[in-house]
Formats: structure tokens, sequence, C-alpha cells
């Protein structure tokens, strides 16, 4: 599996369609102060389902939408997509028929977010197991935030077992038992 594409529309200051080729090996976003490089890592923890609007630094998911600028007007709706090359067809299990996988989230004001699989929608726990199974996702140790470092460093010891449990490909399994306790 390996991301390919991100493409985002109405996201923060990514107002305008944008189509970022990602590729093979390690990839560098450089640019001034402000320029969005930020926005772009949120963007893709976004599409993987993030939920909670203070890792997108908002008050609410809301304020992802492009917020509008002296010359534009505010959206109404954003949207993110990712692509990811699943030739090696090492996607999780129900993803795994296509040599491309295009997962996308939209959000509408007053409305809320709706997830896609390739066409067909899913739901926000389809597309977060998905990453979780794959080792990868919105909560995942390959992003790292600016002050995160520090907090690995400072971090209680089971705290510091969750990270490597996510590291580990098996968040998607706890999540799993917790649910069927729920039950
Ligand atoms: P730095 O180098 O300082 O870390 P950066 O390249 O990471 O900067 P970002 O933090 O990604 O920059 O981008 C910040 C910009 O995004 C700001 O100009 C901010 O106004 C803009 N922005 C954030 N949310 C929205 C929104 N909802 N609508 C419009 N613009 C937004
Ligand atoms: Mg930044």
């Amino acid at each position: 599996m390996r991301f390919t594409r991100l493409r985002l529309n109405g996201f923060k200051s990514f107002v305008d369609p944008t189509d970022l080729v990602i590729a093979e090996g390690l990839t560098g976003v450089v640019g001034p102060n402000g320029c969005g490089k930020s926005n772009l890592l949120e963007a893709l923890r976004w599409v993987m389902g993030e939920n909670r609007p203070t890792a997108m630094r908002g008050g609410g998911m809301e304020d992802v939408i492009f917020a509008g600028a002296a010359t534009r007007p505010a959206r109404n709706h954003a949207e993110v997509s990712l692509v990811i090359d699943n030739q090696d067809r090492l996607a999780p299990a129900g993803f795994n028929d296509s040599d491309l996988l295009e997962i996308t989230r939209r959000i509408t004001r007053d409305v809320g977010s709706a997830y896609k699989v390739g066409p067909k929608d899913v739901r926000a726990r389809d597309v977060q197991m998905l990453f979780a199974d794959a080792a990868t996702g919105s909560t995942s140790p390959a992003l790292v935030r600016q002050g995160q470092i520090s907090e690995l460093i400072n971090a209680k010891p089971k705290n510091r077992r969750r990270i490597l449990e996510d590291a580990a490909g098996i968040a998607g399994l706890y999540q799993r038992r917790h649910e069927a306790e729920l039950k």
C-alpha cells in the first residue's frame, strides 16, 4: 500500500482544487510560514477519519472549511481524497479487490462528514478501521506533529505503549474488543 495522491478542495487554505502527486520515497514540503504545510498534513489525518477538532487546530470540525479571505467568499464544504496504490493487495480484508483505493471525506456546513471508498458510501468507522489495520491512520506514529517528540519523552508508560501498539497495527483490535464488550 502506498499513498500516491492527495486531492484537496475547500480544505482550510486550499480553496482551489489541488492535486498533489506523492512520489515514491521521501517527500519534503517546504515553503514560507503560513503557506499551508501543516494544513496538508492535517488534510491527510482528516481524510483518515480524525474527529478531534483540536487535532485540526480548530474549535469545531467545520473550521476545516475554507473560511473566506478578503477577495474570496467562504465555502460551504470541504473535500479531501487520498489515493492509495494497492497493487500489492496489502489493504485490510474487504478493501482488496482493486489496484487503486480512493478514500474521500467531505464535510458540509450544518450537515457534517460523509465518507466514500471509491464510489461507495461508507461509515467513518470503516475508514478508521481500514487505516488502523494498515498500521497507519490519523493517530499513526508515522505522522509527527510539532511538539510531539517532547510529548513522547514526557509521556506516561501507558500512553507510550499506545504509540507502540499503533505502530504494530493492533490498535484496530483494541477498538473491536471495546465495541464487543459494549454489546
Ligand atoms: P509554519 O511554517 O508557520 O508552520 P505552515 O506552512 O505550516 O506554516 P499552515 O499552518 O499550514 O502553515 O497554514 C496556515 C494558514 O492557513 C493561515 O494563513 C491560515 O489563515 C490558513 N487557514 C487555516 N484554516 C483556514 C480556513 N478554514 N480557511 C482559510 N484559511 C485557513
Ligand atoms: Mg506548520
